[in-house]
């Protein structure tokens, strides 16, 4: 049955290959959160389960939840920064032990063989990666029901394949930890690859200061570049300082923007909403610069030829990272103790993050839920 976009189904009785476990979920397309039981996956010889402790929000859940990418699938449990400890492994795993702190980002399957998967970009697997939410479970490793999309984090456990379970180093900040998952690597993996990770310095531009534009002021700086913040809001200039960056340029206002012109070797652009990229392009420097969009945004973008040819300009794309991307990325803000900065909420709050995001996300934080914390409020779980 379809409703506002989205595909509303009758979730079948759990298999014996599953239990049901806590969530807070969307029941219906269009309707807010609530507390639900979902099947997930008993454990099978690979198989990880870990009880969940934090789970980011991501703006991409909201975009996910609220049908802007297309049909989604309907009950929702959206969240993909999973941050867990290691209850019970299958017979094979070798990667972990039971106490182990892991974490599981965007994806829990992909083929493993094309060639992307062989060199690590799982998240471009040629057959399509499975999705830590909404995802279509065909490549064998997710276990349960194979008719059902996979449920995400906003839930007390998960029980997901080893291969695509990252290790959480000893000493890590847990509260601030889940984030690296998508927001980290999101930001890490095109500062790597256009060339911004490699000690020579740049200027780094970063559009829309919300979760996933924190971490990129906060990494691209630490990877030793110069950070120019770029906003649609002048009131996050301070804010943006305080992250690292050290030029600030406001989109809305004209005269900020000219003052900053040719200046970004790379911009990596977060905007989440409809925008036109045509105000980021005369940041760029002249002679090979890139503009990398991030952002889910479906609304196509207009650009003439003319200043890209005149700069050698670039635009792009990128998508999270694979798993050794992630695993990288997550030892390297350990190693440098770099955090997003979080805002610890319960589930019961998870409507009103999500409506935070959807009006620019004014803090510039990232919202994090405390699973254990939520599971206590009795009025708050399902009967
Ligand atoms: P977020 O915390 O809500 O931040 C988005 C930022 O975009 C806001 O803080 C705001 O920054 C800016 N913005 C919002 N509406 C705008 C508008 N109309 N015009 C100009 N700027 C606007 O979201 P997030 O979690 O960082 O995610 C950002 C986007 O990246 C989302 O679309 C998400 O789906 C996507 N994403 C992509 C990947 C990937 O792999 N490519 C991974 C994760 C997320 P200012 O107030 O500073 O302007
Ligand atoms: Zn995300
Ligand atoms: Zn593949």
């Amino acid at each position: 049955m379809e409703s506002n976009g989205g595909i509303n189904h009758e979730l079948p009785a759990a298999l014996d290959s599953e239990f049901l476990e806590t969530a807070w979920g969307i029941p219906k397309s269009g309707e807010k959160h609530a507390p639900m039981w979902i099947a997930r996956p008993k454990v099978t010889d690979f198989a990880v389960k870990f009880e969940m402790l934090f789970c980011g929000v991501c703006h991409s859940d909201v975009h996910t939840g609220t049908n802007d990418w297309g049909p989604c699938n309907f009950p929702f449990v959206g969240g993909h920064e999973l941050l867990g400890r290691v209850v019970e492994i299958g017979s094979q795993v070798t990667k972990f032990k039971v106490g182990d702190i892991c974490a599981v980002g965007c994806f829990i399957d992909s083929c493993l063989k094309c060639v992307n998967c062989q060199k690590g970009d799982e998240q471009y697997c040629l057959d399509g990666m499975t999705g830590t939410y909404n995802g279509v479970k065909k490549h064998g490793r997710v276990g349960g029901n194979q008719e059902t999309r996979t449920a995400g984090g906003y839930s007390a456990s998960h029980t997901v394949h080893e291969d695509f379970v990252c290790k959480i180093p000893e000493g890590m900040d847990l509260e601030k930890t889940s984030p690296i998952l998508c927001a980290g690597v999101t930001m890490y993996s095109p500062l790597k690859y256009w060339g911004a990770a490699s000690g020579e310095k740049k200027i780094v531009g970063i559009v829309g200061i919300g979760g996933l534009g924190t971490m990129g002021i906060k990494l691209a700086k630490a990877l030793g570049n110069d950070v120019m913040a770029i906003s649609s809001s002048a009131k996050k200039e301070a804010l943006a300082k305080e992250k690292g960056a050290t030029m600030f340029a406001c989109s809305k206002d004209p005269e900020s923007m000219k003052a900053h012109a040719g200046k970004c070797d790379l911009i990596l652009n977060t905007v989440s909403a409809t925008h036109d990229i045509n105000a980021y392009i005369p940041l760029l420097a002249k002679g090979g610069a890139t503009l990398v969009q991030l952002g889910g945004v479906t609304t196509p973008h207009s650009v003439s030829n003319f200043p890209l040819m005149m700069s050698r300009i670039s635009i792009a794309g990128s998508l999270i990272g694979g798993i050794k991307e992630t695993q990288e990325v997550i030892d390297l803000c350990f190693k440098n103790g770099i955090y997003p900065d979080c805002k610890v909420v319960e589930a019961k709050d998870i409507d009103s993050c999500w409506d935070q995001l959807i009006n620019s996300n004014a803090d510039g934080v990232r919202f994090v839920i405390d699973i254990k914390k939520s599971l206590q409020n009795q009025d708050y779980i399902p009967k």
